[in-house]
Protein backbone atom coordinates (compact mmCIF):
# COMPACT_ATOMS: atom_id res chain seq x y z
CA UNK A 1 0.00 0.00 0.00
CA UNK A 2 1.27 3.43 -0.92
CA UNK A 3 1.24 5.88 1.71
CA UNK A 4 1.88 9.60 1.27
CA UNK A 5 3.11 12.36 4.11
CA UNK A 6 0.81 14.63 5.44
CA UNK A 7 2.25 18.24 4.53
CA UNK A 8 0.20 19.20 7.48
CA UNK A 9 0.73 16.86 10.45
CA UNK A 10 3.65 14.68 8.64
CA UNK A 11 1.67 11.49 9.44
CA UNK A 12 1.73 8.52 6.80
CA UNK A 13 -1.80 7.95 5.13
CA UNK A 14 -3.32 6.26 2.44
CA UNK A 15 -1.95 8.19 -0.88
CA UNK A 16 -5.91 7.86 -2.44
CA UNK A 17 -6.88 9.86 0.63
CA UNK A 18 -8.33 12.79 -0.44
CA UNK A 19 -8.55 14.48 2.91
CA UNK A 20 -6.26 13.77 5.67
CA UNK A 21 -7.85 11.66 8.66
CA UNK A 22 -5.84 12.95 11.42
CA UNK A 23 -6.02 16.87 10.97
CA UNK A 24 -8.39 17.04 7.80
CA UNK A 25 -5.48 19.15 5.66
CA UNK A 26 -7.32 18.65 2.41
CA UNK A 27 -4.59 17.61 -0.51
CA UNK A 28 -4.99 19.75 -3.67
CA UNK A 29 -5.58 17.42 -6.70
CA UNK A 30 -2.72 15.66 -7.66
CA UNK A 31 -0.58 15.77 -11.53
CA UNK A 32 0.15 19.01 -9.85
CA UNK A 33 3.98 17.46 -11.15
CA UNK A 34 2.42 16.64 -14.12
CA UNK A 35 1.50 19.70 -15.18
CA UNK A 36 4.48 21.22 -14.73
CA UNK A 37 6.25 18.84 -16.68
CA UNK A 38 3.80 19.41 -19.99
CA UNK A 39 4.16 23.42 -19.49
CA UNK A 40 7.75 22.92 -19.71
CA UNK A 41 7.43 20.66 -22.96
CA UNK A 42 5.33 23.06 -24.37
CA UNK A 43 7.85 25.78 -23.38
CA UNK A 44 11.08 23.96 -24.70
CA UNK A 45 8.96 23.25 -28.08
CA UNK A 46 8.46 27.02 -28.59
CA UNK A 47 12.09 27.94 -27.91
CA UNK A 48 12.97 24.93 -30.12
CA UNK A 49 10.30 26.72 -33.28
CA UNK A 50 12.41 30.43 -32.62
CA UNK A 51 15.63 28.60 -32.87
CA UNK A 52 14.37 26.92 -36.33
CA UNK A 53 13.11 30.26 -37.78
CA UNK A 54 16.04 32.21 -36.45
ZN1 LIG B 1 -2.61 15.63 8.48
Amino acid sequence: MNKKECPSCAMEIDVNSKVCPVCSYEFPKSNTAARWIVLLLVLLFVVYMLMGIF
